[in-house]
């Protein structure tokens, strides 16, 4: 007896969130480094470049009124305001990326992640927190790129960014950078373990032991 054959899987949609400082950036560009399989999505935003941030490869940064006719277009998948500033994830490239059978990243906030559920609820999302207040305080002055205001802001906005956190699927505390990383790469080792994947995966294996 054959086992049927399955249509090509579409890849998975991780989520994740932080409130500024938490280390997200760092920990999501350490684990891209070591699972290339995860493709990052480039999301839009009206927020002006810090330096050394690139177009296109950071963010696709454009004026508010262009950002506005864009949401007018539907072109987002998801977007939100975040600390006064537009950010929206783009429709296409994340669903051309999954039909691909890919896994895409998104870093995004937790109203941006709310949406997203209620579109594709099979979507993985995490939330990292910092080990405490102090320390939330020290890496984001640390940055050295963000005005003071901009900081304050952040500041501030980090108590309702957390308050969201339960509604994530998993939570990381980031306090030893090489534990947080092995526990997002432990999660996403788990996704990929999922019975669904590994009907496909191992299609020929299970044939032949079903043979
Ligand atoms: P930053 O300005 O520090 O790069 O990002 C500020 C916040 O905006 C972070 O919480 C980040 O995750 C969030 N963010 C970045 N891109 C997007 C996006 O496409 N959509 C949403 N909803 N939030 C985003």
């Amino acid at each position: 007896m054959s086992a049927p054959r399955l249509p090509a899987q579409e890849g998975t949609l991780f989520i994740v969130a932080a409130p500024s400082g938490a280390g997200k950036s760092t920990l999501v560009n350490a684990l891209l480094e070591c699972e290339p399989a995860i493709s990052l999505s480039v999301s839009h935003t009206t927020r002006p470049p810090r330096p050394g941030e690139e177009y296109g490869r950071h963010y696709y940064f454009v004026e508010r009124v262009e950002f506005e006719r864009e949401i007018a277009e539907g072109i987002f998948l998801e977007h939100a305001e975040v600390h006064s500033n537009l950010y929206g994830t783009s429709r296409t490239t994340v669903a051309g990326l999954l039909a691909e059978g890919r896994d895409v990243l998104l870093e995004i906030d937790w109203q941006g992640a709310r949406q997203i559920r209620q579109t594709k609820p099979d979507c993985v999302s995490v939330f990292i927190l910092p080990p405490s207040r102090p320390e939330l305080e020290r890496r984001l002055r640390g940055r050295g790129s963000d005005s003071a205001e901009v900081i304050e802001r952040r500041l501030h906005n980090s108590r309702e960014e957390i308050s969201h956190a339960h509604e994530f699927d998993y939570i990381i505390v980031n306090d030893r950078f090489e534990d947080a990383l092995g526990d997002l790469r432990s999660i996403v080792h788990a996704v990929r373990l999922r019975a669904a994947w590994q009907c496909r995966r191992h299609e020929a294996l299970i044939a032949e032991l079903l043979g």
